[in-house]
C-alpha cells in the first residue's frame, strides 16, 4: 500500500530536500479515512538544516540587502500566483483536513489579501527621531528579528501559514514552517510557488513531521530568533518556555471556549445563524468556536428548538459535494477526542438534544464524521463548558441579565473571542468593554480580515496577527545616538 503513494519533499535553503532520516508517513483523506501520500518525517538534522539556510539568507543572501519595496513586490507575486492556483490549492487542502470544498475555494481565494497587505506595508515601516534632550540626533530603526519559526495546526494550514509568513517576509525576516503532521501538503505545494515567484533561496523553507521529533528542534535551535505558533494552550505554553531559556520572541495564538451570548431583544434567525456557523462552521474544528452558547432565560427554549431544528436539518457528509454543509473530524486522533466529550457531559449530566454520535449515512462510512450535537442544562463549571472540545459540539447555558451573562463568560481560563446577539447597541457597547476576549463580535461571528488584530487575552495566545500591529511581531527596534556635540565631556559622569 505504502509504496504505491506518491513521495513529497521538503524544501530547504531553495532544494527540494528527502529526510535525513529518509523515514516517511502517511498522510490520511479523513473522508475516505485512507492514506493519499508520503510526508517526509522530518527530525532535528532537518530542523538544524532549514534554521541554518535560513540564516544564512538572513545574513548573507541578496534579501538583507534587497530594498523594502522589492521585498514587497516578491511578496505580491507570491500572492499572485496563489490567487492563480488557489482551487487546486483548495482540493489538496480538503484531501487533507476534511473541511468543505467550497469553503476552503473561498478561504484560499482571500488568503491573497494577506500576501498584498504586508507587500504594501514593507516600506512603509519607518522609525522615529526623538525628541532628544542630549546634544545627539537619536533615531529608532525598526529592524527584523531574523530567523522566524512558523509552527502551526491542520485546521486552516494555510491560512495560518499566511497569517504569519507574510507579516514576517515583509519585516525583512526570513522563515522556516512548519505544518501539521496531518495537513502538510499545501504548505509544500506553495513552495512551487514560491520558486516561480523567484524569492531568494533560503528565505522560505518548508519541513515536516512531528511535534516533538522536528518542531521542538526548531524552536531550540540556537540562531531561531522567533516562533509564532498556532494550536493547543499546553503545546504553546510548552513551547513558551523553551523559547524563555533562550529569550527568544514569541507569538501564540492558542485555545479557547469563546461565549456566543444571545439576549431576549436579539433577531433570533440571524442569532441561529451566527451560532450555526460559530460552532458548526468547519465542524467546529476552530480556536474561534463558540461553543458556549449564553441564552437568556425568556427566550431559552424557543431559541434552543430554533437551534436544533436548523442544526438537524444540516446536510453532512462528503466535503467535496456542493451541497455538503458539515463534513468530517480532521483525523482519526481528534474524532476520538470529541466522543470522548460527548461521554462527559452525558456523564456531567448535560442534556443532549441534538446529535451526540455518528452519521447514519452510507455516504459516512468510512469517514471521522460526528453529527452536529447540542447540550443544553450545562453549568459552567462542568468540563465541557470549561475544556476546549475543537469539535462540533456546542453547550448551551442559561443567564438571566446582563451582568450575570458577563460574569459566566469570564469565567473562563480562555479569551479568545465572544459573540454578542443583542438589538440593543448600548447594551452591545457595554458588552464590548466588559467582555475579556480579544475579539468580539456583536450580531456577527467567526469574521477574521487581514486588516484587523487578532490574538487572545488570558490562556487563549500572547502577541496578535494581522493588521499594522501584526508586522511589530516581527520587528524590533534599534535605537542610534549620532553626538552633535563639539568634544566629548567628562568621560567618567555618564548622564
Ligand atoms: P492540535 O491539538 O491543534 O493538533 P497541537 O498544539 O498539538 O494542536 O499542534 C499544533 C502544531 O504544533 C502542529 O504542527 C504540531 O506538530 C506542533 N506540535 C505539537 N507538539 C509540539 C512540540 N512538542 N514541539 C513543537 N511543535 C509541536
Amino acid at each position: 500500500m505504502t509504496g504505491d503513494l506518491s513521495k513529497m519533499k521538503m524544501y530547504i535553503g531553495g532544494e527540494w530536500v528527502e529526510p535525513a532520516s529518509g523515514e516517511y508517513f502517511e498522510t490520511v483523506d479523513p473522508f475516505t479515512a485512507k492514506p493519499w501520500a508520503l510526508v517526509p518525517r522530518g527530525n532535528s538534522a532537518d530542523a538544524d538544516r532549514a534554521i541554518r539556510a535560513a540564516d544564512r539568507a538572513f545574513r548573507e543572501g541578496p534579501w538583507r540587502s534587497m530594498h523594502a519595496s522589492e521585498r514587497g513586490r516578491l511578496i505580491h507575486r507570491l500572492g499572485s500566483l496563489i490567487e492563480e492556483h488557489a482551487d487546486a490549492l483548495a482540493e489538496i487542502e480538503v484531501r487533507d483536513n476534511g473541511r468543505l470544498l467550497a469553503e476552503m475555494r473561498h478561504q484560499i481565494r482571500y488568503i491573497p489579501k494577506w500576501y498584498y497587505y504586508y507587500a504594501g506595508l514593507a516600506d512603509k515601516i519607518e522609525g522615529v527621531v526623538h525628541p532628544c534632550d542630549k546634544p545627539a540626533l537619536s533615531y529608532s530603526r525598526p529592524e527584523p528579528l531574523g530567523v522566524c519559526v512558523g509552527i502551526v495546526p491542520w485546521n486552516a494550514p494555510l491560512l495560518l501559514f499566511s497569517l504569519k509568513a507574510a507579516p514576517a517576509l515583509a519585516a525583512g525576516n526570513t522563515i522556516v514552517m512548519k505544518p501539521a503532521e496531518h495537513t502538510s501538503a499545501t504548505a509544500l505545494k506553495l513552495m512551487e510557488l514560491v520558486e516561480l515567484a523567484g524569492f531568494p533561496p533560503g528565505v522560505i523553507n518548508v519541513v515536516t513531521g512531528f511535534g516533538k521529533e522536528i518542531g521542538e528542534p526548531l524552536v531550540t535551535h540556537p540562531l531561531t530568533r522567533h516562533l509564532g505558533f498556532t494550536g493547543s494552550t499546553a503545546t504553546g505554553a510548552h513551547l513558551y518556555s523553551l523559547a524563555a531559556r533562550d529569550v527568544k520572541r514569541v507569538s501564540l495564538e492558542l485555545g479557547g471556549k469563546s461565549p456566543n451570548i444571545v439576549f431576549d431583544d436579539a433577531d433570533l434567525d440571524n442569532a441561529v445563524r451566527g451560532v450555526v456557523g460559530g460552532i458548526f462552521g468547519a465542524t467546529g474544528q476552530t480556536c474561534i468556536a463558540g461553543s458556549r452558547l449564553l441564552v437568556q432565560r425568556r427566550i431559552h427554549d424557543q431559541f434552543v428548538e430554533k437551534l436544533s431544528a436548523f442544526s438537524g436539518a444540516a446536510r453532512v457528509g462528503d466535503p467535496r459535494k456542493a451541497e455538503t454543509q458539515i463534513g468530517p473530524i480532521a483525523n482519526a486522533m481528534q474524532y476520538d477526542r470529541v466522543l470522548g466529550y460527548i461521554d462527559i457531559a452525558r456523564q456531567e449530566g448535560a442534556s443532549l438534544v441534538l446529535g451526540g454520535k455518528r452519521p447514519r449515512l452510507t455516504e459516512c462510512e468510512d469517514g471521522f464524521f460526528i453529527e452536529p450535537t447540542i447540550f443544553t442544562g450545562v453549568k459552567n463549571d462542568m468540563r465541557i463548558a470549561r475544556e476546549e472540545v475543537f469539535g462540533p459540539v456546542l453547550s448551551t447555558i442559561v443567564f438571566d441579565d446582563q451582568e450575570e451573562a458577563v460574569a459566566i463568560a469570564n469565567d473562563s481560563e480562555f479569551g479568545l473571542a465572544a459573540g454578542v446577539w443583542t438589538s440593543d447597541m448600548k447594551r452591545a457597547l457595554r458588552m464590548s468593554e466588559q467582555l475579556d476576549a480579544g475579539s468580539v463580535w456583536i450580531n456577527t461571528y467567526r469574521d477574521i480580515s487581514y486588516t484587523t488584530p487578532f490574538g487572545g487575552y488570558k490562556k487563549s495566545g500572547l502577541g496578535r496577527e494581522n493588521g499594522v500591529e501584526g508586522i511589530r511581531e516581527y520587528l524590533q527596534t534599534k535605537a542610534v545616538w549620532l553626538s552633535t556635540a563639539k568634544e566629548v565631556e567628562n568621560p567618567f559622569v555618564i548622564g
